[in-house]
């Protein structure tokens, strides 16, 4: 959401509002990146462009019966794709390659039957279609891990914004101990924001993209009420606060149900 206001900042203005129409020039904006440019490049401005998500993936390895793996092996897909582009229409060919990968070559069960390129098609002449694309073996994610402090206060818990840049910027949460690759380890009460009887209240895992974090779950009920730069906001009103995952998680195993959807009264 903030490289989207950092772009329609961007184009509004030092574009003049006018949105750049090729793939070079749209990269550059922010959160603009490889698929989005070319996606919109070839879509709206019908830039002759390959445009390779997920779908013309699995699509045209198949074609091809490509053997590298992916995701390594992305840069072949796209310049199958760049060589099959029609000089006519090249944004109903990209979205029609996604289409085709969307509805008919689907990840398990292929309907190369219906399928316009069943007989180009490499995989589907040799019947190994679901073999494809080729997937690396998943390495392990590092694990890392942390502690996360709960501070209740009638009915309250404390949250602070998380710092802007970093992992989850700007959204909500409680204190923790640092879980980046220089701040990793550090668990137990130490590093808590406030001293008191501080209770154990268990564990959470968490899969990121790039690694897993297990954070211990300390809760301190009965805490001072008077922290800043954070705010105390009520368990009533915590689906409403900008709290990843992680955080909610982390609160759930705190004070259980919080986070559980509550029927309607029956009256
Ligand atoms: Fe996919 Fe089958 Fe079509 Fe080949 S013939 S592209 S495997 S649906």
């Amino acid at each position: 959401a903030r490289n989207l206001r950092k772009c329609a900042e961007e184009v509004g203005l030092a574009m003049g509002g006018r949105f750049p129409e090729t793939a070079e020039e749209l990269r550059k904006l922010p959160g603009i990146g490889a698929y989005t440019s070319a996606a919109i490049a070839a879509i709206a401005f019908d830039e002759p462009i390959a445009v390779v998500d997920g779908n013309v993936e699995r699509v045209v390895s198949r074609l091809w019966r490509i053997e590298q793996a992916m995701p390594g092996g992305k840069e072949t897909v796209r310049g199958h794709v760049q060589a099959m582009l029609p000089h006519a229409r090249p944004g109903d060919f990209a979205q029609a390659m996604m289409d085709l990968g969307a509805t008919i070559c689907s990840p398990r069960r292929p309907a190369c039957a219906l399928c316009p390129l069943s007989r180009s098609c490499a995989a589907a002449i040799a019947a190994v279609a679901q073999d494809y694309p080729r997937k690396e073996a998943k390495a392990q994610k590092p694990q890392r891990r942390g502690a996360a402090y709960v501070l209740v206060s009638n009915g309250a818990v404390y949250l602070e914004k998380r710092p802007d840049k970093g992992l989850l910027g700007g959204m909500a949460g409680v204190p923790t101990t640092g879980w980046t690759v220089r701040a990793d380890g550090a668990t137990g009460t130490a590093a808590a924001p406030v001293k008191g009887n501080w209770r154990r209240a268990g564990a959470v895992r968490h899969v990121f993209t790039h690694f897993e974090l297990e954070l211990e779950v300390w809760l301190l009920a009965d805490a001072p009420k008077t922290r800043a730069p954070g705010w105390w906001a009520r368990l009533a009103d915590l689906q409403g606060e900008a709290l990843p995952t992680v955080m909610k998680k982390v609160i759930e195993s705190a004070i259980p149900g919080t986070f559980k959807s509550k029927k309607p009264e029956r009256k």
